[in-house]
């Protein structure tokens, strides 16, 4: 077992220490007699830093805890160090700060919605960016959140000592303790929040709820267990809030307005968007019946043997109209028919449109597969209408001339 500094004191940045054992391999590591970094464990992550060793610094990159209890130091390269080696570590006091930060604002959080409305924390866990806590409930409504909040915050300013204890499992219980760890342990280690939360855990605190620094609740999720709220702490919050407003001058400058009025804006922006994507759409429509209609007049009658229908035969590439587009076009035309329509688009994915009027003998389905086969694309459809894509530009003369010799030889 590693003794952990940490436990006493969450403030220790720097310490001396006895090398155990070197681990080397893919992942090289070293054991100490005794350390203040922290390992992984309690939703709280590991601390980073570096050990001074004969001269040379060492950096921490990773550390966690074995089944054994040693704590493992994993470092950026092999160390040159052997057992009983005196070292002196270095813990990255900002990220440690952060941390503790976090986690403390963690158990003011998690306490405040226990005490509101009997929501006890299942989970909590310790993101780069934020950190969330899952909580037994069935829903959170937007004010119960606002008021843990407010009474978490409330917390924060009152100042109040943050202790650490230990007791054993039945002092601990009639103490009232919030949460009592799964695993079954001799001697407890429990974190006091004079006056409002006591609770079992190994973790790094704050001495008092004021050096938490703002809490700042954000958005809530329905999980499989509960409901997830999100939050920061401390400089993250303040930092948060700064992205957050940001963001938000950002967004108004692009409507020219004031931050308040964003969101009304946006909806305005939202509901002009349908309007004119809508009249689009209308005069797409009218346009390719204009278009179908000039095209079918132009056409030439087939056929001039005299066994089937007579039909108007259109085949043509577009350069700069869409898929859908020529969808509708293809449409159009068998409309005004009877006709065929051997159609592609080359603006965009290369694609091709293949429709006739119903009643005429052809099958278009039939028809594209052949012709995609030739070309390597990819496509189908049913008697009277395909669509499908060919992989380049250059294939389309060739493939639509394939397509024309089996529809008028
Ligand atoms: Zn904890």
């Amino acid at each position: 077992m590693t003794l952990r500094l940490y436990y006493t004191d969450s403030f220790l940045y720097e310490f001396d220490a006895g090398v155990r054992e070197v681990v080397s391999g893919a992942r090289p590591a070293v054991i100490l007699d005794q350390t203040a970094f922290y390992p992984t464990s309690g939703g709280q992550v590991f601390d980073t830093g570096w050990i001074d060793a004969n001269g040379d610094k060492l950096r921490v990159i990773e550390v966690a805890e074995d089944e054994q209890g040693s704590i493992l130091h994993y470092l950026d390269a092999a160390p040159n160090l052997a057992p009983g080696t005196r070292v002196h570590g270095t813990i990255d006091a900002a990220r440690r700060r952060d941390h503790m930060q976090q986690h403390s604002g963690q158990h003011v959080l998690s306490a405040a919605f226990v005490r509101l409305f009997a929501m006890p924390t299942v989970s909590f866990h310790m993101g780069e960016e934020c950190c969330t806590i899952d909580l037994q409930a069935r829903s959170l409504a937007p004010a119960q959140l606002e008021e843990a909040g407010r009474l978490a915050n409330r917390v924060v300013t009152d100042d109040r000592p943050v202790e650490v204890r230990f007791a054993s499992l039945e002092e601990a219980r009639a103490l009232g303790v919030r949460k009592l760890p799964e695993a079954q342990r001799d001697r407890l280690r429990l974190i006091d929040i004079r006056d409002f939360d006591l609770t079992a855990c190994g973790g790094t605190h704050v001495c008092s709820t004021g050096q938490i620094g703002p809490i700042l609740l954000r958005k809530t999720e329905n999980v499989r267990q509960g409901v997830r709220v999100e939050f920061v702490c401390g400089e993250r919050a303040i930092a948060t809030a700064q992205r957050d407003y940001a963001t938000l001058v950002e967004s108004a400058a692009a409507f020219s307005a004031h931050i308040s009025d964003v969101p009304q804006q946006v909806r305005r922006a939202q509901a002009e968007l349908k309007a004119a994507q809508k009249t689009q759409q209308k005069l797409l429509e009218e346009l390719a019946e204009l278009s179908a209609a000039h095209l079918v007049a132009a056409a030439l009658c087939h056929p001039e043997r005299s066994e089937g229908p007579a039909f108007r035969l259109i085949t043509k590439v577009f350069s700069d109209r869409d898929a859908a587009f020529v969808k509708l076009l293809a449409q159009k035309v068998a409309d005004a028919g009877p006709a065929v329509a051997l159609l592609a688009s080359t603006s965009g994915p290369v694609s091709l449109v293949f429709c006739q009027t119903p009643g005429l003998p052809f099958n278009m389905g039939e028809l594209l597969k052949q012709t995609l086969a030739a070309a390597g694309g990819r496509g189908g459809g049913a008697r009277d209408f395909a669509q499908g894509s060919l992989p380049d530009a250059t294939q389309v003369d060739p493939a639509l001339r394939q397509a024309l010799s089996s529809i008028a030889p």
